[in-house]
């Protein structure tokens, strides 16, 4: 039988795994430490722990973060790794580098079955939920190639759930995860520095609620309930009404805090006037910013990137009306590693599988 790796367990749950092996919290402590502070998965490296615990720590259970099948490095700094989870599937991550920030980008499901029309990780479909070591081993990884320290050498400063997956849909390993992120012998990150991006699963919204302070983006992508069920299938379930209202709810319990609306710029779809002014009048009923997402097209995709003229206009109609907008930059073209572009590789479902393997044999080191 396989070994609890300790990747998998939040505070509580490292102090309840040392307590069922007779060993104190703090002895948890200790350990969680090692791990996420100084990036040590081996137990004979913690110095300050005893012989014998080392010792019987090795025997019972593990440390073993996700591995870097291939990584690779945009012209604009911004950095891709290619993490293979299971022997069979591999997930992507990305950190972009700005001049105040640093953020990475994590994945929650290996796929989507989700289906929104514009992204490329829908045109996978959905293979399976990510455990909570494969969630936190994201940021690991990056955090040690960056060398990474909390409280001390933070180079790593904000983690967004926006990669592959819907985060809703794996909750408890995605809580778990995100417990570790903001836990101070974890990675140290405040509340409004870990961001969950869902699609709109209105009665899981309430749910975080009720249990997390995370900051909180919906992938809007249109104002009306006609166009939005068209480009995100989910809001036939959970229209634009009931997704606002769990909205409202969720920033009720955080005053001083915004959602975000994630809005993806489509050519002739919903980039025009009328659409920034029905935009508006959702925005006024929560407190948000609005994050117009310039498209990144992918093979196949019927839909093209909106002019950056039409993008601007669009952000001036919502900044002329009060609403907070921003224009994300694209980054980690050269790399697909801009918004949408997280496909990663499911080696037993897709086309990409021979290709990959080959690439693979060859190690070929654009292979991601
Ligand atoms: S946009 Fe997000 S929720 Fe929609 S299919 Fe893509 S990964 Fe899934």
């Amino acid at each position: 039988m396989a070994k609890p790796n300790l990747f998998d367990y939040d505070r509580q749950g490292l102090r309840d795994l040392f307590a069922s092996i007779g060993e104190k919290p703090y002895r948890a402590d200790q350990v969680m430490k090692w791990m996420y502070h100084r990036h040590v998965t081996d137990f004979a490296d913690m110095t300050d722990v005893g012989k014998a615990l080392r010792e019987k720590l090795s025997a019972e259970v593990e440390i073993v973060p996700p591995k870097t099948m291939f990584e690779k490095q945009s012209s604009d700094g911004t950095h891709k790794w290619l993490l293979g989870m299971d022997g069979s599937n591999a997930i992507e991550a990305v950190f972009i580098p700005e001049t105040s920030r640093g953020t990475l980008c994590v994945s929650s499901q290996v796929g989507c079955g989700l289906n929104c029309q514009f992204c490329s990780t829908a045109t996978q479909g959905f293979n399976r939920n990510l455990s909570t070591a494969e969630i936190i081993g994201q940021v690991w990884v990056a955090a040690k190639h960056l060398g990474n320290v909390p409280h001390h050498q933070r180079k790593l400063t904000n983690v967004v759930m926006m990669g592959m997956g819907e985060p809703l849909l794996n909750f408890d390993n995605v809580v778990r995860a995100m417990s570790v992120m903001r836990d101070d012998l974890g990675f140290g990150l405040a509340n409004k520095r870990v961001t969950l991006s869902t699609a709109g699963l209105v009665p899981m919204i309430d749910k975080l609620s009720e249990s997390s302070d995370v900051s909180l983006a919906v992938s809007l992508h249109a104002p009306n309930d006609e166009l939005r069920t068209e480009l995100v299938p989910l809001n036939k379930k959970y229209p634009i009404a009931e997704l606002i209202a769990s909205c409202q709810r969720y920033a009720a319990r955080r005053p001083r805090t915004s959602i975000t609306f994630e809005y993806t710029m489509l050519k002739d779809v919903n980039d025009k006037p009328e659409h920034a002014r029905q935009l508006i009048k959702l925005m006024r009923k929560v407190p948000s910013k609005v994050n117009l997402i310039p498209f990144n097209p992918f093979t196949g995709t019927r839909f093209t990137r909106s002019d950056e003229p039409v993008i601007r206009a669009f952000q001036k109609i919502l900044l002329d009306a009060g609403v907070l907008t921003m224009v994300r930059r694209t980054r980690g073209d050269d790399i697909d590693a801009a918004c949408g572009q997280l496909k990663g590789q499911v080696l037993d479902r897709t086309r990409r599988q021979a290709d990959f393997r080959r690439k693979l044999e060859q190690g070929q080191a654009d292979a991601a």
